[in-house]
């Protein structure tokens, strides 16, 4: 296969993980016999510095002239005193929008190999394997923001149309799975979460007959998370619940470093990137887990490029160097020897 993927590294980490990525894509295109062309753009702080907006008109273009994008992270202290409009996030945000990807995926499932990097309790971890589905284009981070010294005001809405477009694809991911879907709201008290709520309950039997579906409130839901993970099978919820709770269920996965994610919409483009944020604490001393962008561009080869045995190939190779012993700082056990982000990444790329 002969195709593009923008390679968008952001800020802070997001560089370092993102080289790694490219080297797994590279093995890949190498071991498989494709041809994929890994142009990069600018977005996030660096391209606010570079060209005063954090997504500029030609990464807008080359995102659109790909077939996907993998992103690093973006945003970071040098930039908190810009005005909203032009922080960092601003610029992914629009990149979402620009791509109308509106449905997250972040699968959550511990490696077995790194039983113990979780704060959580071992036994609670067992058999636990989820799919967290996030509205991503809709939402309050959406809707209309007002300032005044004293007030401030975040709109939150939402159409019956994204509710029931996030549903279905919700809907299909369970119905590969274990058939069960949990949709995740605050209808006791929002709005818009009583019209997903009656959305939910009126799509999911109609399109998907054979799918269990559950209903929690949001509080509740972040409860059972740490209670009975295992339960989980697919979660779908709004923008900002599924913003929150996923960075929760990644501590089920002992690290943020471990967790990809893939944005998608209707079609085939699509949009991948770890669940971090450009991590500052640790940016440009080699530290950082380069796994969590090494899995988006795994979700990258399956979702838009139908590339299942490429992506397979990525994941076992993680895996063996997990076996190997290869241990980042976010995963190691006490006394475990550590390693750096070039050195994972080449491991991986060797494993491949
Ligand atoms: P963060 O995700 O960057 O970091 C949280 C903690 O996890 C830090 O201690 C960090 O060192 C650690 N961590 C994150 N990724 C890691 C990795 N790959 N390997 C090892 N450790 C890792 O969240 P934050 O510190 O709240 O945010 C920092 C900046 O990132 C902020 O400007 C925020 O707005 C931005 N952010 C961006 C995104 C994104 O680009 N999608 C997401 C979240 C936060």
């Amino acid at each position: 296969m002969k195709t593009t993927i923008a390679i968008l590294p952001g800020d802070g980490i997001g560089n370092e993980v993102t080289r790694e990525a490219v080297k797994a894509l590279a093995a890949i295109a190498q071991k498989f016999g494709h041809e994929f062309n890994l142009p990069e753009g600018l977005i996030g702080g660096a391209a606010l510095d570079a060209e005063g907006n954090p997504f500029p008109d030609s990464t807008a273009a080359l995102c659109k002239d790909s077939s996907a994008v993998l992103l690093g992270a973006v945003g970071g202290p040098t930039w908190d005193k810009v005005p909203t409009e032009n922080r960092p996030e601003r610029g992914l945000l629009q990149l979402r929008a620009a791509l109308n990807v509106f449905a997250n995926l972040r699968p959550v499932a511990p490696h077995p190999i790194l039983a113990g990097a979780s704060p959580i309790r071992q036994d609670l971890l067992e058999g636990v394997d989820m799919m967290v589905v996030r509205e991503l284009t809709g939402g309050i981070y959406f809707g209309k923001k007002e300032r005044s010294a004293d007030s401030a005001t975040d709109v939150c809405t939402y159409t019956r149309t994204e509710i029931e477009r996030v549903l279905r694809i919700a809907g299909k991911l369970a119905t590969g799975r274990r058939g069960k879907v949990t949709s995740v709201d605050k209808s006791n008290v929002l709005e818009t979460s009583r019209l997903w709520r009656e959305v939910t309950t009126e799509l999911m039997p109609k399109e998907f007959p054979n799918i269990e579906v559950e209903h929690l409130l949001v509080d509740a839901a972040a409860m059972h998370l740490l209670s009975r993970p295992a339960d989980f099978d697919v979660i779908v919820t709004e923008n900002m619940f599924g913003d929150i709770l996923t960075d929760e269920a990644s501590m089920l996965a002992g690290s943020m470093g471990m967790l990809p994610s893939a944005s998608l919409n209707e079609g085939t483009i699509g949009l991948y990137e770890p669940i971090h944020g450009s991590a500052p604490d640790i940016a440009h001393q080699d530290k950082a887990n380069p796994c969590a962008t090494i899995l988006s561009a795994a979700m990258l080869l399956r979702h838009s490029l139908k590339l299942e045995e490429e992506a397979i190939a990525i994941e076992n190779a993680i895996t063996q160097v997990l076996m190997d012993g290869l241990r980042t700082g976010d995963i190691a056990k006490e006394n475990e020897a550590v390693i750096g982000t070039t050195a994972m990444g080449d491991a991986i790329a060797a494993a491949i």
